[in-house]
Protein backbone atom coordinates (compact mmCIF):
# COMPACT_ATOMS: atom_id res chain seq x y z
CA UNK A 1 0.00 0.00 0.00
CA UNK A 2 1.66 3.46 -0.50
CA UNK A 3 2.27 5.63 2.49
CA UNK A 4 0.85 9.13 2.13
CA UNK A 5 3.63 11.60 3.52
CA UNK A 6 1.16 13.68 5.82
CA UNK A 7 3.12 16.86 5.81
CA UNK A 8 0.69 18.50 7.82
CA UNK A 9 1.04 16.19 10.51
CA UNK A 10 4.47 16.76 10.73
CA UNK A 11 4.68 20.27 10.83
CA UNK A 12 2.14 20.12 13.49
CA UNK A 13 4.47 18.12 15.40
CA UNK A 14 7.66 20.60 14.85
CA UNK A 15 5.44 23.16 16.19
CA UNK A 16 4.36 21.27 18.94
CA UNK A 17 8.45 20.76 19.97
CA UNK A 18 9.03 23.83 19.64
CA UNK A 19 6.12 26.00 21.59
CA UNK A 20 8.00 23.33 24.34
CA UNK A 21 11.81 24.04 24.02
CA UNK A 22 10.32 27.74 23.10
CA UNK A 23 8.60 28.19 26.62
CA UNK A 24 11.90 26.54 28.10
CA UNK A 25 14.33 28.85 26.33
CA UNK A 26 12.33 32.17 27.60
CA UNK A 27 12.02 30.38 31.47
CA UNK A 28 16.07 29.41 31.58
CA UNK A 29 17.51 32.74 29.00
CA UNK A 30 14.71 35.07 29.00
CA UNK A 31 15.51 34.99 25.32
CA UNK A 32 12.43 35.26 23.06
CA UNK A 33 13.01 34.13 19.11
CA UNK A 34 12.99 36.97 17.32
CA UNK A 35 11.66 37.16 13.47
CA UNK A 36 11.26 39.91 11.02
CA UNK A 37 9.53 39.57 7.51
CA UNK A 38 10.60 42.37 5.31
CA UNK A 39 7.95 42.50 2.08
CA UNK A 40 8.22 44.82 -0.74
CA UNK A 41 4.75 46.00 -2.12
CA UNK A 42 1.62 43.81 -2.11
CA UNK A 43 1.35 41.03 -4.09
CA UNK A 44 -1.47 38.82 -2.67
CA UNK A 45 0.41 35.61 -2.86
CA UNK A 46 3.48 36.76 -0.96
CA UNK A 47 1.31 38.44 1.38
CA UNK A 48 -1.12 35.45 1.96
CA UNK A 49 2.98 33.61 2.51
CA UNK A 50 3.99 36.56 5.34
CA UNK A 51 0.67 36.61 7.11
CA UNK A 52 0.87 32.80 7.83
CA UNK A 53 4.50 32.89 8.84
CA UNK A 54 3.61 36.12 11.49
CA UNK A 55 0.54 33.69 12.42
CA UNK A 56 3.07 30.68 13.41
CA UNK A 57 5.04 33.04 15.42
CA UNK A 58 2.10 34.11 17.19
CA UNK A 59 1.34 30.57 18.19
CA UNK A 60 4.93 30.04 19.21
CA UNK A 61 5.23 32.75 21.41
CA UNK A 62 7.99 34.41 19.18
CA UNK A 63 8.22 37.78 18.84
CA UNK A 64 7.20 38.68 15.60
CA UNK A 65 7.52 41.70 13.18
CA UNK A 66 6.38 42.51 9.92
CA UNK A 67 7.69 45.48 8.03
CA UNK A 68 6.29 46.29 4.65
CA UNK A 69 7.62 48.78 2.17
CA UNK A 70 6.69 50.07 -1.46
CA UNK A 71 8.12 48.03 -4.32
CA UNK A 72 9.32 51.17 -5.72
CA UNK A 73 11.07 51.53 -1.92
CA UNK A 74 14.99 52.20 -2.70
CA UNK A 75 17.97 49.31 -2.48
CA UNK A 76 19.52 51.90 0.13
CA UNK A 77 16.45 51.68 2.37
CA UNK A 78 16.34 47.62 2.13
CA UNK A 79 20.21 47.66 2.46
CA UNK A 80 19.76 49.98 5.86
CA UNK A 81 16.71 47.99 7.54
CA UNK A 82 18.58 44.65 6.94
CA UNK A 83 21.67 46.58 8.95
CA UNK A 84 19.59 47.81 11.20
CA UNK A 85 18.40 44.27 11.78
CA UNK A 86 21.83 42.82 11.96
CA UNK A 87 22.38 45.17 15.13
CA UNK A 88 19.15 44.33 17.31
CA UNK A 89 19.53 41.64 19.82
CA UNK A 90 16.23 40.85 19.81
CA UNK A 91 15.89 39.63 16.47
CA UNK A 92 17.35 36.61 15.24
CA UNK A 93 15.83 35.68 11.78
CA UNK A 94 15.62 38.07 9.05
CA UNK A 95 14.11 36.90 6.22
CA UNK A 96 13.15 39.07 3.19
CA UNK A 97 10.23 38.19 1.45
CA UNK A 98 11.42 36.89 -2.29
CA UNK A 99 10.93 37.61 -5.32
CA UNK A 100 12.54 41.29 -4.92
CA UNK A 101 11.70 44.14 -7.46
CA UNK A 102 13.81 44.47 -10.67
CA UNK A 103 15.62 47.53 -9.21
CA UNK A 104 17.21 46.08 -5.92
CA UNK A 105 19.96 43.72 -6.27
CA UNK A 106 18.96 40.25 -4.59
CA UNK A 107 22.32 38.75 -3.85
CA UNK A 108 23.16 42.25 -2.42
CA UNK A 109 20.28 41.80 -0.15
CA UNK A 110 21.01 38.53 1.39
CA UNK A 111 24.80 39.19 1.35
CA UNK A 112 24.41 41.96 3.54
CA UNK A 113 21.72 39.59 6.56
CA UNK A 114 24.55 38.42 9.32
CA UNK A 115 24.97 34.80 8.29
CA UNK A 116 23.62 34.12 11.98
CA UNK A 117 20.55 35.62 11.71
CA UNK A 118 19.80 34.14 7.96
CA UNK A 119 16.97 31.79 8.62
CA UNK A 120 15.94 31.45 5.07
CA UNK A 121 20.25 29.68 4.64
CA UNK A 122 20.59 31.51 1.25
CA UNK A 123 23.66 33.71 2.35
CA UNK A 124 26.53 32.08 0.16
CA UNK A 125 28.51 31.48 3.67
CA UNK A 126 25.81 29.44 4.79
CA UNK A 127 25.54 27.69 1.42
CA UNK A 128 29.42 26.75 2.07
CA UNK A 129 28.71 25.37 5.41
CA UNK A 130 25.63 23.05 3.74
CA UNK A 131 27.92 21.70 1.23
CA UNK A 132 30.94 21.18 2.95
CA UNK A 133 28.40 19.35 5.86
CA UNK A 134 28.82 21.87 8.73
CA UNK A 135 26.09 22.82 11.32
CA UNK A 136 23.98 25.91 9.90
CA UNK A 137 20.88 26.96 9.17
CA UNK A 138 19.46 25.18 5.86
CA UNK A 139 17.16 26.65 3.58
CA UNK A 140 13.53 25.90 4.36
CA UNK A 141 12.25 23.61 2.04
CA UNK A 142 14.91 21.19 1.85
CA UNK A 143 15.32 21.54 5.66
CA UNK A 144 11.21 20.50 5.78
CA UNK A 145 12.13 17.26 3.03
CA UNK A 146 15.37 16.07 5.25
CA UNK A 147 12.28 15.80 8.73
CA UNK A 148 9.74 14.02 6.13
CA UNK A 149 12.66 11.54 5.19
CA UNK A 150 13.92 11.11 9.01
CA UNK A 151 10.53 11.18 10.51
CA UNK A 152 9.00 7.90 8.10
CA UNK A 153 12.23 6.24 8.51
CA UNK A 154 13.04 6.44 4.69
CA UNK A 155 16.29 4.64 4.16
CA UNK A 156 18.14 7.22 1.98
CA UNK A 157 21.77 5.56 1.85
CA UNK A 158 23.39 4.19 -0.81
CA UNK A 159 19.56 5.18 -2.65
CA UNK A 160 19.75 6.58 -6.10
CA UNK A 161 17.91 9.85 -5.55
CA UNK A 162 17.67 11.88 -8.75
CA UNK A 163 16.21 15.75 -8.05
CA UNK A 164 14.51 17.56 -10.92
CA UNK A 165 15.14 21.65 -10.68
CA UNK A 166 18.20 23.50 -9.86
CA UNK A 167 16.95 26.51 -8.03
CA UNK A 168 18.99 27.90 -5.30
CA UNK A 169 16.19 27.59 -2.99
CA UNK A 170 14.86 23.51 -3.37
CA UNK A 171 17.10 21.64 -5.96
CA UNK A 172 20.12 22.76 -5.44
CA UNK A 173 20.53 22.66 -1.63
CA UNK A 174 18.74 19.08 -1.67
CA UNK A 175 21.05 17.62 -4.52
CA UNK A 176 23.44 19.00 -1.99
CA UNK A 177 22.28 17.46 0.90
CA UNK A 178 21.14 14.30 -0.15
CA UNK A 179 24.93 13.10 -1.18
CA UNK A 180 26.54 14.30 2.59
CA UNK A 181 27.92 11.15 4.62
CA UNK A 182 25.43 11.87 7.09
CA UNK A 183 22.47 9.15 8.61
CA UNK A 184 19.96 10.75 6.73
CA UNK A 185 21.02 11.21 3.42
CA UNK A 186 24.73 9.28 1.92
CA UNK A 187 21.99 9.00 -1.12
CA UNK A 188 23.39 8.83 -4.64
CA UNK A 189 22.34 12.06 -6.41
CA UNK A 190 21.60 13.08 -9.97
CA UNK A 191 20.38 16.24 -10.91
CA UNK A 192 17.82 17.47 -13.77
CA UNK A 193 17.26 20.38 -15.37
CA UNK A 194 15.68 22.03 -18.37
CA UNK A 195 18.36 21.37 -20.37
CA UNK A 196 18.02 17.62 -19.56
CA UNK A 197 16.73 15.92 -23.15
CA UNK A 198 14.92 13.44 -21.35
CA UNK A 199 14.29 13.26 -18.01
CA UNK A 200 12.58 10.37 -17.94
CA UNK A 201 15.36 8.22 -18.51
CA UNK A 202 16.70 9.52 -15.26
CA UNK A 203 13.46 9.78 -13.12
CA UNK A 204 12.98 5.97 -14.40
CA UNK A 205 16.02 5.55 -12.27
CA UNK A 206 14.86 7.10 -9.06
CA UNK A 207 14.76 5.33 -5.67
CA UNK A 208 14.09 8.33 -4.28
CA UNK A 209 11.99 11.37 -6.84
CA UNK A 210 12.39 15.18 -5.71
CA UNK A 211 10.64 17.01 -8.23
CA UNK A 212 10.75 20.92 -7.98
CA UNK A 213 10.17 22.31 -11.46
CA UNK A 214 6.67 24.35 -11.25
CA UNK A 215 5.35 22.47 -14.23
CA UNK A 216 1.97 20.91 -13.45
CA UNK A 217 1.72 17.11 -13.42
CA UNK A 218 4.70 17.05 -15.29
CA UNK A 219 6.04 13.23 -13.91
CA UNK A 220 3.62 10.75 -14.93
CA UNK A 221 3.47 6.59 -13.95
CA UNK A 222 5.64 5.86 -17.29
CA UNK A 223 8.68 8.24 -15.51
CA UNK A 224 9.07 6.47 -12.65
CA UNK A 225 9.81 2.73 -11.44
CA UNK A 226 7.97 0.56 -8.78
CA UNK A 227 7.94 1.45 -5.23
CA UNK A 228 10.10 5.06 -5.58
CA UNK A 229 9.61 7.38 -2.94
CA UNK A 230 8.21 10.99 -4.61
CA UNK A 231 8.45 14.00 -2.82
CA UNK A 232 6.78 16.93 -4.75
CA UNK A 233 7.27 20.07 -4.21
CA UNK A 234 5.62 21.79 -6.87
CA UNK A 235 3.15 24.31 -6.29
CA UNK A 236 0.55 25.05 -9.36
CA UNK A 237 -2.48 26.54 -9.38
CA UNK A 238 -4.37 25.30 -12.59
CA UNK A 239 -8.13 25.98 -13.86
CA UNK A 240 -10.87 23.90 -12.08
CA UNK A 241 -14.48 23.14 -12.38
CA UNK A 242 -14.90 24.24 -8.45
CA UNK A 243 -16.30 27.40 -6.72
CA UNK A 244 -12.97 28.65 -6.84
CA UNK A 245 -11.95 28.08 -9.95
CA UNK A 246 -9.01 26.86 -9.85
CA UNK A 247 -7.34 24.00 -7.78
CA UNK A 248 -3.58 23.31 -6.91
CA UNK A 249 -1.60 20.89 -7.59
CA UNK A 250 1.98 19.29 -7.69
CA UNK A 251 4.65 18.53 -10.57
CA UNK A 252 3.71 14.98 -10.14
CA UNK A 253 0.46 13.64 -11.35
CA UNK A 254 -0.48 11.77 -8.10
CA UNK A 255 -3.49 10.11 -9.12
CA UNK A 256 -1.37 8.63 -12.30
CA UNK A 257 1.68 7.50 -10.25
CA UNK A 258 -0.33 7.16 -6.78
CA UNK A 259 -0.55 2.42 -7.21
CA UNK A 260 2.91 2.37 -8.44
CA UNK A 261 5.10 4.48 -6.25
CA UNK A 262 5.83 3.48 -2.04
CA UNK A 263 5.07 6.55 -0.50
CA UNK A 264 4.28 9.81 -1.37
CA UNK A 265 3.89 13.51 -0.53
CA UNK A 266 0.42 15.18 -1.46
CA UNK A 267 -0.42 18.62 -2.87
CA UNK A 268 -1.16 20.39 -1.06
CA UNK A 269 -0.85 19.18 2.15
CA UNK A 270 3.02 17.81 1.74
CA UNK A 271 5.88 19.92 1.41
CA UNK A 272 4.47 23.05 1.55
CA UNK A 273 3.40 22.58 4.88
CA UNK A 274 6.50 22.08 6.49
CA UNK A 275 8.87 24.98 4.51
CA UNK A 276 7.21 26.87 7.77
CA UNK A 277 7.58 24.92 10.45
CA UNK A 278 11.28 24.72 9.18
CA UNK A 279 11.47 28.76 9.46
CA UNK A 280 10.20 28.62 12.81
CA UNK A 281 12.96 26.00 13.45
CA UNK A 282 15.73 27.73 12.15
CA UNK A 283 14.82 31.15 14.23
CA UNK A 284 14.72 28.86 17.22
CA UNK A 285 18.25 27.33 16.66
CA UNK A 286 19.46 30.97 16.01
CA UNK A 287 17.53 32.45 19.23
CA UNK A 288 19.09 29.01 20.85
CA UNK A 289 22.99 30.22 19.65
CA UNK A 290 22.54 33.73 20.45
CA UNK A 291 21.28 32.75 24.22
CA UNK A 292 24.49 31.22 24.70
CA UNK A 293 26.02 34.41 24.28
CA UNK A 294 24.56 36.44 27.24
P1 LIG B 1 12.48 27.75 -10.29
O1 LIG B 1 11.62 28.24 -11.40
O2 LIG B 1 13.41 28.67 -9.62
O3 LIG B 1 13.31 26.49 -10.82
C1 LIG B 1 12.72 25.49 -11.59
C2 LIG B 1 13.75 24.49 -12.00
O4 LIG B 1 13.13 23.50 -12.83
C3 LIG B 1 14.90 25.10 -12.82
O5 LIG B 1 16.12 24.55 -12.40
C4 LIG B 1 14.57 24.67 -14.26
O6 LIG B 1 15.71 24.45 -15.06
C5 LIG B 1 13.88 23.35 -14.04
N1 LIG B 1 12.95 23.01 -15.11
C6 LIG B 1 12.04 23.80 -15.70
N2 LIG B 1 11.34 23.10 -16.63
C7 LIG B 1 11.86 21.85 -16.63
C8 LIG B 1 11.56 20.67 -17.35
N3 LIG B 1 10.59 20.62 -18.26
N4 LIG B 1 12.29 19.56 -17.09
C9 LIG B 1 13.27 19.57 -16.16
N5 LIG B 1 13.58 20.66 -15.43
C10 LIG B 1 12.87 21.79 -15.65
O7 LIG B 1 11.45 27.09 -9.25
P2 LIG B 1 11.58 26.78 -7.69
O8 LIG B 1 12.62 25.79 -7.41
O9 LIG B 1 11.54 28.04 -6.93
O10 LIG B 1 10.13 26.09 -7.46
C11 LIG B 1 9.77 24.91 -8.12
C12 LIG B 1 8.35 24.56 -7.73
O11 LIG B 1 8.30 24.34 -6.34
C13 LIG B 1 7.31 25.66 -8.00
O12 LIG B 1 6.08 25.04 -8.31
C14 LIG B 1 7.20 26.38 -6.68
O13 LIG B 1 5.95 26.99 -6.50
C15 LIG B 1 7.37 25.22 -5.73
N6 LIG B 1 7.92 25.61 -4.43
C16 LIG B 1 7.32 25.07 -3.35
C17 LIG B 1 7.80 25.34 -2.10
C18 LIG B 1 7.14 24.67 -0.94
O14 LIG B 1 7.21 25.17 0.16
N7 LIG B 1 6.51 23.52 -1.16
C19 LIG B 1 8.91 26.26 -1.87
C20 LIG B 1 9.54 26.71 -3.10
C21 LIG B 1 9.04 26.40 -4.32
P3 LIG B 1 16.76 25.63 -15.44
O15 LIG B 1 17.61 25.81 -14.21
O16 LIG B 1 17.52 25.07 -16.56
O17 LIG B 1 15.94 26.82 -15.76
Amino acid sequence: MTLIIDGKKLSNDIKNELLEKTTELIETTGVVPGLVVLQLGEDPASSVYVNSKQKTCKELGYHSIVHRIPAESSEEEVLSLVEKWNNDSTIHGILVQLPLPKHIDEQKVITTIDPNKDVDGFHPHNVGKLVIGLKGPIPCTPYGIVEMLKRYNIETSGKHTVVVGRSNIVGKPIANIMYQKKEYANSIVTICHSASKNISEFTKQADILIVAVGVPNLIKKEDIKEGVVIIDVGINRIDADNEKGYKIVGDVDYDDVFEKCSAITPVPGGVGRMTIAMLMQNTYNSAYEASKTI
